[in-house]
């Protein structure tokens, strides 16, 4: 991990200015948080860079791919596909479903 963080810094990447930038923690099967990944796209590119540490077999790596969504990648050593989970839409979504329930 950092080779993200060397990226940004050496070109002066804002993340605000990033087509996308994520980190997020990673539950393995059992659901404890055992990996991580961190995704960014850099401004006006269609490549997200991607580190991750598997949260199954702790393999760490780098790796790019083209950016779309749904995004999800494989480790490169035991195959798990790791998706870069649902947070602000979804959580937002439920918020609004649960105001609605309450009025
Ligand atoms: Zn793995």
């Amino acid at each position: 991990m950092g080779k993200i963080q060397d990226y940004a810094i050496k070109n002066k990447i804002l993340a605000k200015e990033c087509v996308y930038h994520t980190w997020r923690d990673l539950k393995n099967k059992n659901g404890q948080t055992t990996g991580k990944m961190r995704v960014l796209v850099p401004p006006k590119s269609t490549t997200a860079m991607v580190e991750y540490m598997c949260p199954e077999c702790k393999h760490e790596s780098y790796t790019e791919q083209e950016w779309k969504r749904p995004f999800s990648i494989k480790c490169a050593k035991c195959g798990l596909k790791i998706t870069v989970p649902k947070m602000k839409d979804a959580a937002k979504k439920e918020a609004k479903a649960d105001n609605a329930k309450g009025k």
